[in-house]
């Protein structure tokens, strides 16, 4: 009988412990202090226990039930501070909140790419001014004033001989002036036409690239295009140099990729053509040599220029240029 009540009160206190609401505590009380519980079952069998004992149990049992009372009693209690603490009451046991993170805008993404990848094809990247001189941005590129070829660019002038830049081959030219052959340059920033529409921003980026040397041919030219758009876009697109004319190059091509969107069969991003111009290329026109002073018996050399936000268009499928700059938190945090 005194083996039992211990043995009870162990129990108790044991699932006590675990116990971690009201509902669980109140269900325990029952099963151990209730008109049913263990201590009332063992107190009604103090009849068989011999009388001399029998006071001694009957001491030990008021003893086990008391300390049991006092147990629920203090539970219960801890339970209801803890359910009473202010709302406000750090919870050491919640995950943390992380912070916003940014990410790099896709322009920029893009940006990056090109560069890692003619940086690994040897070519240096060089910058220049945004506001131009007309001598940088069209004479020395072979576009006289008056010319027709200034209409192919719709341009921002601040004064009669100055300009925002409408394309970045003037830092070409403003290192040429300063180098001589050979040379081996990418030349990336914004520039500036007075154009907008579904395709169109008066502000997009570019990439002009310019290599000079003894003996550069236009396989040259092909070779270095085939390896940029291999990587940029995938090691399968196949591309094609279509006859074009720029100014300042001789002869000039158009760089069309097979349409990323159709692979080919016609859709509507290629007009039903199956190609996609990616950029303008071809070998520099040796009237600019002359103006920087190149001897043409020498040195050919390539040039090309390309739209990053075009690249990245079709890079991610997007039909609208002008997503790039409405800031929307939502269209940018998905590259
Ligand atoms: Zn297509």
């Amino acid at each position: 009988m005194k083996e039992d009540l211990e043995e009870i009160q162990r129990q108790a206190l044991k699932a006590l412990e675990s116990a971690s609401d009201l509902r669980q505590i109140n269900q325990l009380k029952t099963e151990f202090l209730g008109r049913k519980g263990s201590i009332t079952q063992c107190l009604r069998k103090i009849s068989t226990v011999p009388p001399e004992e029998r006071h001694v149990v009957g001491k030990l049992a008021n003893e086990v039930k008391t300390r049991l009372e006092a147990a629920f009693k203090k539970a219960v209690g801890t339970l209801k501070a803890f359910d009473d603490r202010p709302a406000d009451a750090l919870d050491v046991t919640l995950p943390g909140r992380s912070a916003f993170r940014g990410n790099l805008h896709p322009i920029t993404q893009i940006k990056e790419k090109i560069f890692e990848i003619f940086l690994r094809l040897g070519f240096e990247i060089v910058e220049g001014p945004s506001v131009e001189l007309d001598y940088y941005n069209f004479e020395a590129l072979n576009i006289p004033k008056n010319h027709p070829a200034r209409d192919m660019q719709d341009t921002f002038y601040v004064s009669d001989d100055i300009v925002l830049r409408t394309h970045t081959s003037p830092i070409q030219i403003r290192v040429m002036e300063k180098q001589s052959p050979p040379v081996r340059i990418i030349a990336p920033g914004e520039v500036y036409r007075v154009d907008s529409d579904i395709s169109h921003t008066p502000m997009f980026h570019q990439v002009e690239g310019l290599m000079v040397d003894e003996g550069v041919s236009f396989g040259d030219l092909k070779g270095i295009l085939t390896t940029f758009v291999h990587q940029i876009f995938d090691a399968n697109t196949s591309l094609r140099f279509r006859p074009s004319f720029f100014p300042f190059t001789e002869p000039s091509a158009e760089v069309d990729i097979r349409c990323v969107m159709c692979r080919g069969s016609g859709c509507r991003v290629c007009s039903q053509t199956g190609w996609l111009e990616v950029l303008g290329a071809g070998m520099v026109h040796p009237a600019v040599f002359e103006m920087v002073n190149y001897d043409t018996e020498y040195y050919t050399g390539f040039a090309f220029g390309m739209g990053i936000e075009r690249i990245a268009m079709l890079k991610y499928g997007i039909d609208d240029i002008r997503k790039f700059y409405e800031n929307d938190i939502r269209f940018l945090q998905q590259f």
